[in-house]
């Protein structure tokens, strides 16, 4: 079984987004003072996210990443963990952090069945990292990726949103820190919904530079939504995703579903389906449906995102 869109894209990958509640507070994804707590029974249980990702991997999808807001700060996620575990040994199960508490959960989370981590880290300078995630130590998402590294996770991603005037300076550092680390160093666009509107006109920096140099220096391959660039005698590699300068809607294959149960065909647009209190062939159905929405591509260049919801709901 898999599941084709409208327009002969297949869907492959389901995030799901467990929390919108975080440890950070990053400028460009959560307000100052976080967000109102949703009550318990406005979240999925670890019961209902359960459900979602077995009626996906009934339907075809075999890569789940649990996301958030932060994940690790949900209740039951290591038993999330293992019950997606216990659907199938084929699922490739991922999870993204802002790794500030890997350094208790990375084991346990490799014992619960998670295949890989992307962890965030947006700066290697701790004063930096300290204003970008606003109350965020550096030294706990470094000894959280070490952590993560002596638990046996490998091709850890790490994720760095570009912004200029915040990390752009850091861009050759962080080329270099790819030369003993075997981890792939991606940069990211930033997107304009929720909090990063309004700081994407003076901070949106696009990753064509990185790429001119990349593109001079080394090969490249594709890793799903990423350009990867291996630089020689590199042990990581570079990873370049560009949702505003080179869209990549015509390969996408997700779906996303938010911590309050609904499917989103689409990260940038407004159309969302309820799959609460479905269960059986009727979720499978309301995901099937779901995926025929998909819009062919976002709206990004001609006038921005259609979602109301911040990326702290979505999950990235
Ligand atoms: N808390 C976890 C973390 O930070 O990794 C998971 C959730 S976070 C929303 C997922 C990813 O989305 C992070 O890598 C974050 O940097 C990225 N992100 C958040 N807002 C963004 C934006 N406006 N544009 C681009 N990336 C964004
Ligand atoms: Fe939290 Fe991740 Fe959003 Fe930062 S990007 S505030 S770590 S959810």
């Amino acid at each position: 079984m898999s599941l084709t869109d409208l327009y002969g894209r297949k869907i492959k990958y389901l995030r799901l987004s467990v929390t919108d509640l975080c440890n950070l507070r990053c400028i460009y994804c959560m307000p100052e003072n976080g967000v109102c707590k949703k009550s318990h029974s406005e979240i999925l249980s670890i019961e209902e996210l359960t459900d979602i990702a077995e009626a996906a991997y009934n339907l075809g999808i075999k890569k789940i990443r649990l996301t958030g807001g932060e994940p690790l700060v949900r209740k039951g996620i290591l038993t999330l963990c293992r019950n997606i575990r216990d659907i199938a040994d084929d699922i490739e199960l991922s999870l993204t952090t802002n790794g500030a508490m890997l350094s208790e959960m990375a084991k346990p989370l490799k014992d619960s069945g998670v295949n890989r981590l992307n962890i965030s880290i947006d700066s290697f300078r701790a004063e930096t990292y300290r204003v970008i995630t606003r109350v965020g130590n550096l030294s706990n998402a470094l000894s959280g990726t070490e952590a993560a590294i002596q638990a046996g996770f490998d091709n850890i991603k790490i994720n760095t949103v570009l912004m200029n005037g915040f990390n752009d300076c850091e861009i050759d550092d962080m080329i270099a820190f790819t030369k003993d680390n075997a981890v792939q160093l991606r940069f990211i666009e930033l997107m304009p919904l929720g909090e990063a509107k309004k700081l994407c006109h003076s901070c949106y920096q696009s990753v064509s530079e990185i790429e001119q140099y990349l593109r001079e220096n080394a090969q490249m391959t594709v890793d799903g939504v990423a350009r990867v660039y291996r630089l020689p005698s590199h042990k990581g590699s570079i990873g370049l995703i560009s949702p505003m300068s080179h869209g990549f809607c015509p390969t996408c294959d997700k779906i996303r579903v938010t911590c309050d149960g609904k499917l989103k065909p689409c990260l940038h647009s407004k159309e969302e389906i309820d799959l609460r209190n479905l269960s059986g062939d009727q979720l499978k159905a309301a995901i099937a449906a779901g995926v025929t929405q998909k819009p062919l591509h976002h709206h990004l260049a001609s006038g921005g995102t259609d979602t109301s919801r911040g990326m702290n709901e979505i999950g990235g």
